[in-house]
């Protein structure tokens, strides 16, 4: 909620205190925890909230229904989701992610960090036996705040990484040193449709990580198959994944070099491509500059695939639009001449829900375009 839309605030204006908020007709708004700064309280109900234990035991259990209703929770082929997304559950500042059991927090928000406890213990009340790790992850994550403790640190356990398996597919996950809390979760469908769409293709990751999308291009039976990732430690474990998988298949290689310079040196035509680029515009006020990024690197691919290709194209900068993406890669295949119809549009898969009030949250957005 921004500051303009609130007439009074009851209750203690510190950072992250539990706030009941007043329209300009002194009409009960919303309760939830107030920050400094234009969005000047962080909803947790529209209803009174109390946020006692039970609020979030509550919370957490609705949260885990959610994940049980789209099979995720007990499934033999996947075994790593989202439990907790923010404001998609009702709980904004919160990030939970379920790594087979090991269970990593990541507060946005001192309103948050300060129920860390509270939001331990119902985590564990609900699913406490299929939890053997509770890592808090948030040094990084935390705004920077005079008085406030944020480091990381595990509240239970002490394993730092483990295996996870997503469709049949084993990785493994270090959510001590990992990007985000260990793996991009939110692309589990869009990796399957990459499968899907790899038979008998060569196949480029572009961003690969630790090789996501090309372990189910190889499992859906690519010709060859190139992961490139500037991080030479993602690398390394792109490797690894595809060695735990495929022992000895002599299709894929990954690279540790920068995706221009990759492009700029490119000899070998691939008929499919995988553009999964980190957040171009973090901010608002970096967003012209973004978009230019997206149009220079779509147009890179653009200028390579081979006539007949499949591209898969992402953003997953939250300022970015879905209607903004489209035009900037629009504008990169005019430039490149290419004729380009768009086969599917892609989004963040179900454990990443949106809530319709936070239009924010859909933060993920991808085109699967078939190039002629
Ligand atoms: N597709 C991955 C996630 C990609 S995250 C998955 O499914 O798991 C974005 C990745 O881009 C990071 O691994 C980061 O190391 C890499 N990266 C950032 N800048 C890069 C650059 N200039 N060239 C190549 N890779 C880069």
């Amino acid at each position: 909620m921004f500051s303009g839309a609130i007439k009074k605030i009851q209750g203690p204006e510190q950072e992250g205190a539990l706030v009941d908020i007043y329209d300009n007709k002194e009409e009960f708004l919303a309760s939830g925890h107030y920050q400094k700064g234009s969005i000047a309280v962080r909803v947790l109900g529209f209803d009174r909230v109390e946020a006692d234990q039970s609020f979030w035991d509550q919370k957490v259990a609705h949260a885990w229904k959610l994940r049980e209703m789209l099979g995720l929770v007990g499934s033999p082929e996947t075994n790593v989701f989202r439990w907790i997304n923010a404001e998609g559950d009702g709980l904004p500042g919160l990030i939970v992610d379920y790594y087979a059991g090991n269970v990593v927090l990541q507060m946005h928000s001192i309103g948050m960090h300060r129920q860390l406890k509270a939001i331990a213990s119902a985590l564990l009340k609900c699913a406490g036996s299929s939890v053997h790790t509770l890592y808090n992850k948030s040094e990084s994550t935390l705004p920077d705040k005079p008085g406030i403790d944020g480091k990381s640190g595990f509240l239970m356990g002490k394993q730092e990484r483990g295996e996870v398996m997503e469709y049949g597919h084993r990785f493994h996950v270090n959510w001590l040193s990992g990007q985000k809390t260990g793996f991009f979760i939110d692309q589990r469908e869009n990796r399957k449709l990459v499968g899907e769409y790899s038979r008998g293709r060569k196949v480029l990751n572009m961003f690969g990580y630790t090789g996501g999308f090309s372990i189910y291009a190889l499992g859906g039976g690519a010709a060859l198959v190139h992961s490139v990732d500037s991080s030479g430690k993602a690398i390394d474990l792109c490797r690894e994944h595809a060695e735990m998988n495929f022992p000895g298949d002599p299709r894929h290689e990954a690279m540790a070099v920068d995706a221009f310079g990759f492009f700029n040196d490119m000899k070998e035509t691939y008929d499919l491509m995988v553009l999964d680029p980190p957040a171009f515009a973090k901010h608002q006020n970096v967003l012209s500059h973004a978009l230019q990024g997206y149009k220079r690197l779509n147009q890179r691919a653009f200028e390579h695939i081979a006539p007949g290709g499949i591209l898969f194209t992402f953003s997953c900068s939250q300022a970015v639009s879905r209607e903004n993406f489209r035009k900037s890669v629009f504008v990169a295949a005019a430039n490149a001449k290419r004729n380009v119809r768009i086969l599917h549009q892609l989004s963040q898969p179900a454990d990443h829900p949106v809530s319709l009030y936070h239009p924010e949250g859909e933060y993920l957005k991808g085109l699967v375009l078939e190039v002629e």
